[in-house]
């Protein structure tokens, strides 16, 4: 009999930022926690802009989210049509103040948040860390086992697949994905400016893909350029002078001059979706469970929103947390989200890409309607910020309209 009870552990694939806040929230719901995964994020170039609802549940996870300073608030975040199309949008301005706060959340250099979620796990007695990789996992009917490549096995009621978009433990649990490269790719990289960015993110869409830049502390903001894997090649081969010149020209000088700074890197872009979210006590979070471009700062958020959903069941059924009842619940909970972001992200994105009329009157319309009624321009806010809010904030006006 004591072989058919789940062991008391959960096993973590994957030490980028999923895997790691994935860690932390499986000890928090009362289990032991085995991390394996090579240490990851000490390079990379990118920041992420992380929404006050992910920023609020890191707290509730120990993190000290005032990064040391080295992040950026979120204040303003401005789309501009910067194609040269028959149709073109306006500007559509989104200001935090409109829907009663203070911030959209914070820009976050990746390296920092890697630094700052590692020293949290560091600190969390019930997870134990593997620097390694898993070499395969053998599921069965009460427990699944990793086979890590140092030759130890361990075993576990739940593996949480954090291993990213190639995630080799969704192909263990037999969960099949749909997805395709893009023909684009993301420069990234910093710059700082003569001009203050007033806590502003600007998000130009081109023909080729967006433009965003973020603040960061100071007068500096980060990059991601999207444009096709040529160009990209091609921009990363300019010297700092003739970059900086094209960065500033892209942006109208909004920022004055421009000075790029150490580190470029670039990110060939994707899109990836499984058929389903968890199978086999194998649940999938962050990019194993959604890939798409970096448009409108989803993906980690969404990685987030994954985690806190696998912990809200585990929680429920501290029994046996791989259970099929649970690992069912957790992918029809987790469908609409992700089905819904993967779907406007892709959707925005080829219609930039389009050359065909329609796709983009339908962008230029979706921008127009945001641009002139405050109200919808609200919904969108809220909603992007966490599913379902930009529905309560409608009731909620509706409420105080009536009273
Ligand atoms: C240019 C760009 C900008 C972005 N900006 C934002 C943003 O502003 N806001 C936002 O929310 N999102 C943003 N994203 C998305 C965000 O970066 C991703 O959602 C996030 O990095 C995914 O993290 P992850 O932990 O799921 O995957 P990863 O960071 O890919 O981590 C997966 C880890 O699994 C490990 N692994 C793989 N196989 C194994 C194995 N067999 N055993 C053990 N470990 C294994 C890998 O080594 C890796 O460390 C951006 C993405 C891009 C490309």
């Amino acid at each position: 009999m004591t072989d058919m009870l789940a062991p008391k552990t959960i096993l973590v694939a994957g030490a980028g930022p999923a895997g790691l806040i994935a860690s932390l929230a499986m000890a928090k719901a009362g289990f032991d926690v085995s991390l394996i995964g090579p240490e990851a994020g000490a390079s990379d170039a990118r920041t992420t802009a992380l929404m006050v609802p992910a920023l609020d549940y890191l707290v509730e996870l120990g993190i000290d989210t005032s990064f040391e300073g080295k992040s950026a608030s979120l204040r303003t975040m401005r789309i501009i049509d910067a194609t040269k199309r028959l149709l073109r949008s306006p500007t559509v301005p989104f200001h935090a103040s409109e829907i009663d706060r203070n911030t959209f959340g914070a820009n976050i250099p990746n390296a920092v948040l890697a630094q700052t979620l590692s020293d949290a796990v560091a600190n969390q007695p019930r997870i134990t860390r593997h620097l390694t990789t898993i070499k395969n996992w053998v599921p069965s009917a009460d427990r699944i086992t990793a086979a890590l490549d140092d030759g130890l096995r361990l075993e576990g009621a739940l593996a949480i697949a954090a291993d990213g978009r190639g995630s080799p433990a969704r192909d263990a649990a037999g969960i099949r994905t749909i997805g395709h490269p893009y023909p684009q790719s993301a420069l990234v990289l910093s710059f700082s400016h003569t001009r203050p960015h007033n806590d502003t993110s600007n998000e130009f869409h081109t023909e080729t893909g967006p433009f965003t830049q973020v603040p960061l502390p100071g007068d500096k903001s980060s990059l991601v350029w999207v444009v096709s894997p040529a160009e990209a090649e091609t921009l990363n081969a300019l010297d700092d002078a003739e970059l900086s010149r094209r960065i500033e020209a892209r942006m109208q000088s909004m920022l004055g001059s421009v000075n790029v700074l150490p580190g470029r890197q670039i990110y060939p872009l994707s899109a990836r979706m499984p058929l389903s979210f968890a199978q086999s006590r194998i649940a999938l979070v962050g990019e194993a469970a959604h890939v798409f471009p970096p448009i409108g700062a989803q993906g980690l958020n969404l990685g987030i929103r994954d985690v806190q959903t696998i912990a809200g069941l585990v929680e429920e059924n501290l029994s046996d947390p791989g259970a099929d009842n649970v690992l069912r619940s957790y992918s029809r909970r987790r469908t609409p989200d992700i089905f819904a972001r993967n779907s406007a992200v892709n959707l925005l994105n080829r219609s930039l890409l389009s050359g065909l009329l329609p796709a983009q009157m339908a962008r230029s319309a979706g921008l127009s309607l945001m641009e002139k009624l405050p109200p919808v321009r609200s919904f969108f806010m809220r909603e992007g910020m966490a599913p379902g809010s930009g529905f309560r904030g409608l009731w909620e006006k509706v409420g105080r309209q009536d009273a």
